[in-house]
């Protein structure tokens, strides 16, 4: 007790999960050097094989980032200039820029409020003659429903290309992320569930085709060297480096993600109690398969604290938090040429309004998990608290 004002708690902590693996890290980036073959190298085939079993998908292609991920898998699935993309309004912004970036024209529809994940309905009455695909994000490690998903791209003969920047082996109805659809990103950004020690991202694809492509595109849109057949062709690849890095790492993912799933659990158990104070996790809808790239809770008009004020008073006492995301889109200043404004999409602008994103990482201590929510439940019973104090009590 006398201790727990020492406590901090970083929003993520990647020193936790790279220390014990140092040694093994050191040998496999020595093996490249000794190698040579920093670029398209042995180890990048390696992890690519490696990573698309683990998702059950046969094809992987390494590129240099998830926002390269999602441009070079639509142009390699035929997506672009004159093709509607429909996408939430709520995701990172990466999402928005793959698409962009691959010369299609985005559609934005909103989310179910409860989940955060797009709104499956909405995205079937955005659908217009130009609609090619839905780019569906797993959203903060949770799948969009993979059944609903089909039926809506089979009803209506749209191709799915999945963002699972956030949901390395998420699960949803039998269907890993990544699996479902044409073709999927995942990054591999440091703090992503499976992270490189520098930027990183893969395709992955059922088919042969797509993957041809997008070996190409991501290499000057060569089919074989000084042999461009693809004028939209970029220097995109996973460095080899990399590539070594995340094979050390990636038998340790499904531990982690287990991790994740239990500091969730506690979570959940302990912030049951804030539930009468306008407190309230997004839903889990996929039991197991959720992977918890993030822990978000919703802090409701019935809450008696702001947010602003909850994330400056944890942050005094030394924990962390983070808001996925503040501000949608459709309302980005770089985006305004879109044509969207304030009240276009209901709920993925109030929830950037009332998110609060709570440390996760697969070395969290009970303590600190503990502290975390300590401090949450005395923030918001004292507010509550101070709210209903009879007026001639204050005088
Ligand atoms: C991280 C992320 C991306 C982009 O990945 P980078 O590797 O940072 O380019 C795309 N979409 C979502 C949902 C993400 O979280």
């Amino acid at each position: 007790m006398t201790d727990s004002k020492t406590i901090s708690v970083p929003f993520v902590d990647l020193l936790s999960q790279h220390q014990p693996l140092e040694d093994e890290l050191m040998i496999a980036i020595q093996a490249v050097i000794h190698k040579g073959d920093y670029i398209l190298g042995q180890a990048l085939a390696d992890f690519e094989a490696a990573f698309s079993a683990a998702c059950k998908v046969r094809y992987g292609i390494g590129v240099a980032s998830g926002t390269d991920a999602i441009a070079l898998g639509l142009q390699a699935c035929g997506v672009g200039e004159g093709d509607e993309v429909i996408l939430p309004a709520n995701t990172f912004i990466a999402t928005l820029i793959g698409v962009l970036k691959a010369g299609a024209s985005p559609v934005f529809v909103d989310c179910d409020p409860r989940t955060a994940l797009i709104d499956l309905a909405a995205a079937a009455r955005a659908i217009t003659a130009k609609t090619r695909a839905i780019l569906p994000v797993h959203l903060y490690g949770q799948m969009v429903s993979p059944s609903a998903l089909l039926d809506l791209a089979r009803n209506h003969n749209l191709l799915i290309f999945e963002d699972a920047a956030q949901a390395h082996l998420a699960e949803r109805e039998g269907y890993l992320a990544g699996s479902i659809g044409a073709a999927s990103s995942f990054s591999f950004y440091p703090s992503k569930n499976l992270g490189a020690l520098g930027d990183g991202g893969m395709i992955l694809t059922q088919t042969e085709l797509i993957a041809q492509t997008a070996r190409s595109l991501r290499s000057y849109g060569a089919t074989r060297k000084y042999y461009h057949t693809d004028p939209g062709g970029v220097n995109s690849r996973l460095d080899t480096l990399q590539a070594a890095a995340l094979s050390v790492k990636l038998p340790h993912l499904s531990t982690w993600n287990q991790q994740r799933r239990l500091i969730a659990q506690h979570y959940d158990d302990r912030l049951h109690r804030l539930k009468s104070y306008g407190v309230s996790p997004i839903e889990n809808q996929s039991q197991n398969g959720h992977v918890y790239h993030l822990y978000v809770i919703r802090l409701t008009p019935s809450c008696p604290i702001n947010r602003t004020t909850l994330q400056k008073a944890l942050n005094a006492q030394g924990v962390q938090t983070g808001i996925h995301y503040p501000i949608p889109c459709h309302l980005q200043p770089a985006f305004q040429s879109l044509g969207h404004q304030p009240g276009d999409f209901p709920h993925s602008e109030t929830l950037s309004q009332e998110i609060l994103s709570l440390p996760i990482y697969p070395n969290m201590t009970h303590t600190q998990i503990d502290r975390v929510i300590d401090l949450i439940e005395n923030q918001v019973m004292e507010a509550g608290s101070a709210q209903f104090q009879p007026i001639d009590s204050v005088a």
